[in-house]
Formats: C-alpha cells, sequence, structure tokens
C-alpha cells in the first residue's frame, strides 16, 4: 500500500454500490490512503462477502442509512435509477460538510433526482468517470481503470470551492483527469459518445439474435470481422443502461434522429452505387478515429464507455 503524505482526505468514506466503479474507487481509496475507514454498501449478501474478502472496505452493510452517520464523504455508485430513492433515504442523516458525490453517466436527471433531497450543510458534486468496461459487481474493478481518463464534474452554482475540490483531488489520485461542464452540456456530449453507441450496438446484437438458425451460427463463429466490438459493448450491464436511456431521454432521441438521417443517407449512396459519398464519408470518421488515437483516449490505452478497445491492451 503506498502511503498519502498529505494524510487523508476524508475520514470516513461510504460507497454505496461497490459495482465495478464503486470497487475500482474503493481500490485506490485503500491504495492511497485517501480516507481513514472505507465502508461499502450492498444488498446482496454474496457481494458484501466478496467486498470484505477481497478487501474493498473496512465493513460492509446493507443499511444505507446507518453506513452514511459521521461520514464526511458520499460516493453513490449505484445504476442512476436507484439515486432519487438513495438521496431520500440518507439526506436527513448525513453529517455538517459532509461531501457527496456520484459517478453516474448522466448528470442533469441525477442532479434533479439528488439535490432536493441532501440537507443544505452537505454539499453535493456531480462527477462522471469517463471510463468504465462491459463487466460489473465488485469483483470486476481495477485499480487502474480510471488512470488518464477524464472525470467530468458538472457543480452546482451555489457550491463551495472546497469541497469541488476534495472530489478533484480523489480523482486525481485515482490517475484521471478533470473537466468541469454545465450537465445539460455533460449529456449532450455523452449521449453522443457513449449512449448512441451503446444503443446501436443493442440494436445490431439483436437484429443479429432475429436471424435464422444456420445464419446465427456463423456470425458468431466469424465475429472477429467487427460484431465482436458490437457483442462487448451490448454485453454491458442492462440495469445500467436501462437507467441511462430513461434518464437522459430526450437529448438519445434527438440525436438518434439524426443518426437516422445520416443513416438514410449512407442507405441512399450505396443503392445509387455512389462511390465518392461513401469514399468521403469513411475517409472523414478516419481522421476522427485518428484524432482519439492522438488524444491518448484511445489505441493502447485502457477501454472506456462505449469504445471499442477492449482487444487492444486493458491493463
Ligand atoms: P455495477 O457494476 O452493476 O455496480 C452497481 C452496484 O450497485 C451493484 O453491484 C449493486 O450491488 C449496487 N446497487 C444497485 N442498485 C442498488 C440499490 N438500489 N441500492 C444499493 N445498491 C445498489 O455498475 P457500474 O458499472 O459500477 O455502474 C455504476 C454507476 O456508474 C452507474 O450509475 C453508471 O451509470 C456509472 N458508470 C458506469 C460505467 C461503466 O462503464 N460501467 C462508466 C462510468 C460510469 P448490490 O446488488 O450488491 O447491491
Amino acid at each position: 500500500m503506498s502511503t498519502n503524505p498529505e494524510g487523508p482526505l476524508f475520514s470516513k468514506v461510504v460507497i454505496i454500490g461497490v459495482g465495478l466503479i464503486g470497487s475500482s474507487l474503493a481500490l485506490n481509496i485503500r491504495k492511497h490512503r485517501l480516507a481513514n475507514e472505507v465502508v461499502g454498501v450492498s444488498r446482496s449478501a454474496d457481494n458484501r462477502a466478496k467486498i470484505l474478502e477481497l478487501d474493498l472496505a473496512d465493513s460492509v452493510t446493507d443499511d444505507a442509512i446507518a453506513a452514511v452517520s459521521g461520514a464526511d464523504c458520499v460516493l453513490l455508485c449505484t445504476a442512476v435509477g436507484a439515486y432519487g430513492h438513495l438521496a431520500e433515504q440518507i439526506g436527513p442523516h448525513l453529517a455538517p460538510g459532509c461531501v457527496v458525490s456520484d459517478v453516474g453517466s448522466t448528470k442533469g436527471s441525477v442532479i434533479a433526482d439528488i439535490a432536493p433531497h441532501l440537507p443544505e450543510h452537505a454539499y453535493f458534486v456531480p462527477a462522471h468517470p469517463i471510463a468504465g468496461t462491459e463487466q460489473s459487481g465488485p469483483t470486476a474493478g481495477f485499480e487502474s481503470l480510471f488512470r488518464d481518463r477524464w472525470v467530468i464534474l458538472t457543480p452546482l452554482p451555489n457550491t463551495p470551492r472546497e469541497p469541488i475540490d476534495k472530489v478533484v483531488a480523489l480523482w486525481e489520485a485515482c490517475g484521471a483527469m478533470i473537466d468541469e461542464m454545465d450537465p445539460l452540456h455533460h449529456d449532450r456530449v455523452l449521449a453522443m459518445t457513449s449512449h448512441l453507441p451503446h444503443l446501436i450496438a443493442y440494436t445490431i446484437v439483436d437484429t443479429a439474435t432475429q436471424l435464422e438458425d444456420d445464419l446465427k451460427s456463423e456470425v458468431i463463429k466469424f465475429s472477429a470481422s467487427g460484431f465482436r466490438d458490437f457483442t462487448r459493448i451490448a454485453g454491458s450491464d442492462p440495469t445500467m443502461w436501462r437507467d441511462v436511456f430513461l434518464n437522459n431521454r430526450d437529448v438519445v432521441l434527438d440525436l438518434l434522429q439524426r443518426f437516422q438521417e445520416d443513416l438514410v443517407n449512407m442507405q441512399r449512396a450505396i443503392r445509387k452505387g455512389d462511390g465518392t459519398f461513401l469514399f468521403d464519408r469513411f475517409t472523414e470518421t478516419r481522421d476522427i478515429r485518428q484524432s482519439i488515437v492522438d488524444a491518448r483516449q484511445a489505441g493502447q490505452f485502457i477501454p472506456t464507455e462505449g469504445d471499442a478497445d477492449d482487444d487492444e491492451g486493458r491493463s
């Protein structure tokens, strides 16, 4: 375990939902000694046993209300659909000065669901790590998940700088880079880079499941030619992604409309034999890919929500 020369950031951190993201955070909090005490909240007895076995927390409970007593940091790491109810439960029990943050993939809905339930003496700092895999649960986490990845914070206008800076320090200790933006802008950017690609992957794989049996078995056999990457994304947690689409509905529907129009343009070019149109579009998309590799967000780096780089070197 490495030491933290400046002392821990927090005294008691509670992680509610110790899945892929929560357990990866726990590994970092433990390794870098960012807290004196870590408490995990999980509904399942099996998961609670695994959390202790993996030494992700000092203690575990299924009682979120009891867990937050005396905590100076609470991290909500469940699927976003559970945040509102959890905030309503824990809100009255938060200690003065407690920093509440989350990792949810949508931000407008998360703020609307959580903020009204928190007392004025607690500070809410919404956050979203742009890092993940298709795995879930407490055994899925790994310490390097956030290294060199972006974490987007969408602070509320009246939040003082000190709790925001503590959340920044938490993520920087995990090796992440920080950006701050308006929550609705976040939801628009992520709808394009993550939510729409997941929807397309789910749809393509769903289309394949409707094929007649002999064709379907050959799709699986020869999947390496592109389909495999879609199946990886479409293997992501159904609860998490159901909640993402229901909680970023308007933005996703708007982008889906634009995507459908662009798809029709591609369809028309193929039907008309318009090779120039196709070549030009594919050249543009290749340039986009290169700029993402140049920004060190693809290639030999760890995967993120919605990208297809898993086979290229997850550490
Ligand atoms: P995950 O692996 O499925 O973990 C979520 C955990 O939350 C589950 O293990 C579950 O554990 C617990 N949970 C679920 N509902 C709960 C409830 N009502 N009360 C208490 N605990 C509950 O999910 P994840 O991938 O870590 O995602 C967690 C959050 O991170 C989501 O909001 C997601 O949008 C966001 N996110 C995910 C990714 C990604 O790529 N996966 C990336 C960035 C952000 P128990 O059953 O043991 O309670």
